[in-house]
């Protein structure tokens, strides 16, 4: 009876997952929100229209078949909707977890008018997380296998989607990373909160199933040459991110007690992994009066492991208003939950202090005309400088491309910012100035998500496959 109702979005409202307690949230690091249960998950699925032109379809920039697997999970046929979702999503359980959904599919949901978005984000995440537990794998036992072999570079959700449609279309896909496991920002970036770890360890078990091979632990251009890469593949793929952090470029940013962002989560997550950080140095802010600068997804991370390190108070500064905050709107929510104070409004000008970070200098922010992105430009209010005492400062303000010295050997032409050009439109999708060089993700779009980067990698096996003739 419930299935032929279609007015259950009435009845039924939208329902996230239950989460974790806020008091364990603050000592814990594991994921907040708990799984689906069955029923929730088909009963929330069932909440969709199949309204006929799906906006959510458009709005996922990888075009998943969102209400045909919303069908399939109210229907209770897992496996089949577990297929349909890698159809068009090489990473469908991470993107469930991580996409900020309200900006995307949810956000162009037609029941977002008043009656709350279906919760497609989780549903995707309960899919795969259950077809995987019953044991589901994708079967690629009718692919041929050519004698083609692509060098990829990068194991983040980059290289990692370029990879699986390579090996999906009989092309062998080698995968080189730096790291000692795979998934890039995913696994050192991306805190367990968000995203458990044992999340991508599966992952990585499928993909070898599937015959990707991984070899980690090796940077190119030091443990291997991009010569060597290029005379024994047929074509490389380039995911490498962007690790130039921004400065703030004002007054104190070197005292001791300012942290990078980056450094600093991924100390937290070595230190939870049991690998050794780069540098050998866990940052801990237990009992600190710890200041987070940005207003970003990493800015909310560093809000939210530094709570959960027992921080004494975690304070975040951005320089413009709630409403134009970048981040997934969620993690805000959840953040304040945890006990993060925002102070929004606030432009930092300076970290002052004597031996040591002692506090940062703000003024306050009114919004003025928009910039060239449409996003209104903060302009600083005259004599409203405050100081807020800190104890330690996380810088956050994002990143930009770190082009590598064998860019210019190898003809790899970078734009003024430094984003390798890899144009979508170009004969090949996302092919580079060197014919056998492709590239997509953060290096090439400048930092974005993690669903950007899975569409990339995607297309841009397309374009490598159209440039093999295969
Ligand atoms: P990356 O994930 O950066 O992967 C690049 C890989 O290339 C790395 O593993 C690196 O080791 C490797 N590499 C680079 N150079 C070499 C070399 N020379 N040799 C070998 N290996 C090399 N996005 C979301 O959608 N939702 C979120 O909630 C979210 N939270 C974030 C939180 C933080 C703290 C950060 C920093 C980012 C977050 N993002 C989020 C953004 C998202 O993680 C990135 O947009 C995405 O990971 C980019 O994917 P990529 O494959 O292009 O690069
Ligand atoms: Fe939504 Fe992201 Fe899944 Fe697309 S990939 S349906 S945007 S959660």
């Amino acid at each position: 009876e419930r299935l032929n109702n279609n007015f259950q979005f009435i009845e039924v409202g939208r329902c996230d997952p239950e989460k974790v307690a806020v008091t364990t949230r603050r000592e814990e690091f594991g994921e907040i929100y708990k799984p689906f249960r069955k029923q929730e998950a088909a009963s929330q699925s069932h909440r969709c229209l199949h309204c006929g032109n799906p906006y959510c379809e458009w709005k996922c920039p990888v075009h998943n078949y969102i209400p045909n697997w919303l069908q399939l999970v109210s229907e209770g046929n897992i496996l089949k909707a577990a297929e349909l979702c890698h159809q068009t999503n090489s990473l469908p359980e991470v993107c469930g977890r991580v996409c900020p959904q309200d900006r995307l599919c949810e956000g162009a949901c037609t029941l977002n008018d008043g009656f709350g978005a279906v919760t497609i984000g989780s549903v995707e995440k309960y899919i795969t997380d259950t077809a995987f537990a019953l044991g589901w794998r994708p079967d690629l036992s009718k692919v041929e296998w050519t004698d083609y072999r692509v060098a990829v570079i990068g194991a983040g959700p980059a290289g990692l989607s370029c990879a699986d449609v390579l090996a999906r279309n009989g092309v062998k896909p080698v995968v080189y990373d730096r790291y000692p496991e795979i998934g890039g920002l995913l696994t050192f970036g991306i805190p367990e909160f968000k995203l458990e770890k044992h999340v991508m360890r599966t992952r990585r078990e499928v993909f070898e199933g599937m015959g990707i091979e991984f070899r980690l632990g090796v940077d190119v251009g030091t443990d291997v040459a991009i010569e060597d890469m290029l005379k024994e593949y047929d074509a490389v793929f380039m995911g490498m991110g962007t690790y130039t952090y921004m400065k703030g470029g004002f007054p104190g940013e070197e005292l001791p007690g300012v942290y990078e962002a980056l450094p600093y989560l991924v100390s937290n997550v070595n230190r939870r992994l049991g690998f050794d950080s780069e540098d050998g140095r866990f940052i801990n802010m237990k009992g600190q009066r710890v200041v987070v600068l940005g207003g970003g997804d990493t800015a909310m991370d560093c809000n939210r492991t530094a709570i959960r390190q027992q921080a004494a108070s975690v304070t975040c500064a951005y320089r413009r208003d709630e409403a134009n905050m970048p981040g997934s709107r969620k993690e805000v929510y959840n953040a304040k939950e945890e006990g993060v104070q925002f102070k929004f409004n606030r432009q930092p000008i300076a970290i002052i202090g004597e031996d040591r970070v002692e506090g940062v200098k703000v003024v306050q922010t009114q919004l003025g005309d928009p910039d060239e992105n449409g996003r209104r430009r903060p302009e600083a209010v005259p004599g409203s400088e405050e100081v807020i005492p800190a104890d330690a400062v996380l810088v956050a303000f994002g990143f930009r491309p770190s082009p590598s010295d064998w860019f210019d050997d190898q003809n790899v032409e970078t734009d003024d910012g430094g984003r390798v050009m890899a144009p979508e439109t170009s004969q090949y999708p996302y092919q580079t100035s060197n014919p056998k060089i492709f590239a997509g993700g953060d290096m090439v779009r400048g930092s974005d998500l993690v669903v950007t980067a899975v569409a990339e990698g995607r297309k841009a096996a397309d374009g490598i496959m159209d440039y093999l003739d295969i």
